[in-house]
Parts: C-alpha cells; structure tokens; sequence
C-alpha cells in the first residue's frame, strides 16, 4: 500500500484543483492520499466526488499555527468539517489572508518591486492567497529564479524584508480544537529547519502530553539525520510517525508518494479518527 498523506490543491497553495489531485494521486499508483490544504476544507465536495475506484481520500487541512514566536504546521486528518469551533478557528485564519497579502505587497512595492494586488490574485484564481502565490509573483517579475528562492531574509521568509504576520493559532488550542472535531492531530514537517526556527524538542513533548498524535518525519524538507532524531523521539514520546510529499503540483518540486505513511501508522489513524471516515472511490456513489 502506498499511502501518501500531505497534499494541496487550488483550494489553497496547490496547482492541482481537487479532481485533478486524486486522479493524480491514482496515476501515480497512491493507494491512499490525504487533501490538507492549509486552512480549509474547500476542497473536500469536489475531491470527494473524483475519487477514482482503486482510491481512498482521506480529508484533512494544515492549520497555520504559532508557538513562542515560531510558525509552525498542524495537520488534522478526518475531523468533522462542521464541527463548529474548528470551523470558527479556520475562518478566523483564512480571513487574515486577503489583508496579509496585501500587506507582503505593500513592503515589496516600498523595496522596489512593481508587484500588484491584481497579479498576486491572478496566481491565487480560487485559492485562498498565500505566501507562495506572493512568490510565484516574484519569480514572474524577475526578482528571484524560483518559487523557493522568494523565501529569504531578502523577500518573504518568516521575520524577512516583506514578511507580514498572520494570524495563527496557539497549537495546544489546535490540538484540542481537532480532538474536539474528532480528528487527528500530526505534527507537519516539525525539522524543517530552512523554512525557519524550529519548535524545540521540550515542546513537542509537551504537545504529545496534550493529545497530539503523530509527528511527520519523511518530508523533503528534513535531513536524514533530522528524521532519524525525529524517529526516536517518536519512540520515547509514543507518537505515531508519517512520511509524504507535501505536494504543491508545479508550486513546488516534489511528486506525489516521494515519500509515503506505513500502512500500519494509517490504519491507526483510521482507528483514532471519528469526525469522518474514509472514502473508497467505487466507480460509483459514495457513502461518507
Ligand atoms: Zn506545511
Ligand atoms: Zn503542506
């Protein structure tokens, strides 16, 4: 089985729109993929609906959230999309979008960059807009080679020349707020030490005292000597562990299943979760 569980879709920052992403996800001979866009669940009726038969979509989103100072990545998988307190912390989030892009902009234009509103909208279509579509500007107008490249201290890495905040949620409160909706909570690409600092090992095991589930340790971002660290301190902090490509379609250049969840870690997932279940594409109708 070959289980890939951290993609995006247009619903946020990918280039796949939600169909497109479980065919994909099939050609690419997945078993299982997950759609966690950051911050939504707008992708979810499309996606459901595409499914291919040989597929199972796990639902899920990646919530912006914040620690001491430090951005980090929660993932939920199979919680109630109505629940309605996450629902509530979801929007809060992504209403922040719009206004934080426009203030990226605002500190671009100030460095010289000709940067517009309305070419940043253009890159996001029904996206909820974010960073990377700020990026893609970048590299359309020159600035910098590649989508990558924006995210600097000289351009939109966090604390960088153009960086603005967002709102982000206390990940404590992110924990709780998905075990509320019945989902599960994983821990995204916690050693990606070149997006930024990095949330110290005290506190994620404070997290896991918390309730949180798991800790992503196969991701393009970490060094192999970051996973085998993260690997063991799984198994002293009793955390389930996940692996997968965080695929952005063409945003980024990693491919679906790169890199992949054992299938006993999914089925426990799968045990853990009861905000929703599953769903198998049968050629036909679906229960969910
Ligand atoms: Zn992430
Ligand atoms: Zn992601």
């Amino acid at each position: 089985m070959r289980i890939d569980l951290h993609c995006h879709s247009t619903a946020s920052d990918g280039t796949d729109t939600p169909a497109e992403l479980v065919r994909n996800a099939a050609a690419a001979g997945l078993d299982v993929v997950a759609l966690t866009d950051h911050d939504t669940t707008r992708g979810y009726a499309e996606a459901i609906a595409a499914v291919p038969e040989g597929l199972t979509l796990v639902t899920g989103a990646e919530l912006s959230c914040r620690i001491d100072g430090v951005s980090m990545h929660m993932l939920a998988y199979l919680f109630d999309p109505e629940e309605p307190e996450l629902l509530a912390e979801r929007e809060l989030v992504r209403d922040d979008r719009v206004p934080r892009a426009h203030g990226m902009i605002a500190k671009l234009n100030e460095l010289g960059v000709p940067v517009t509103w309305e070419q940043v909208a253009r890159i996001a279509g029904d996206g909820s807009v974010g960073r990377p579509h700020v990026a893609t500007a970048l590299v359309e107008l020159g600035v910098v080679p590649t989508v990558g490249d924006a995210f600097t201290a000289d351009w939109l890495a966090d604390g960088g020349r153009a960086f603005v905040e967002k709102h982000e949620t206390d990940p404590f409160e992110a924990i709780r707020l998905i075990k509320g909706a019945g989902g599960v909570a994983v821990f995204a690409h916690p050693g990606a030490a070149k997006r930024g600092r990095t949330v110290p090992e005290s506190a994620i095991a404070k997290m896991a005292a918390a309730g949180l589930d798991g800790i992503e340790v196969d991701h393009m971002d970490h060094e192999p000597e970051t996973r085998a660290r993260l690997r063991e301190l799984a198994g002293e902090l009793e955390l389930l562990t996940t692996g997968s490509s965080d695929y952005h379609g063409s945003r980024k250049t990693c491919v679906l299943g790169e890199y992949t969840t054992d299938p006993e870690v999914y089925g426990e997932i799968t045990r853990r979760a009861t905000g929703a279940s599953p769903v198998s594409g049968t050629g036909g109708g679906h229960s969910f």
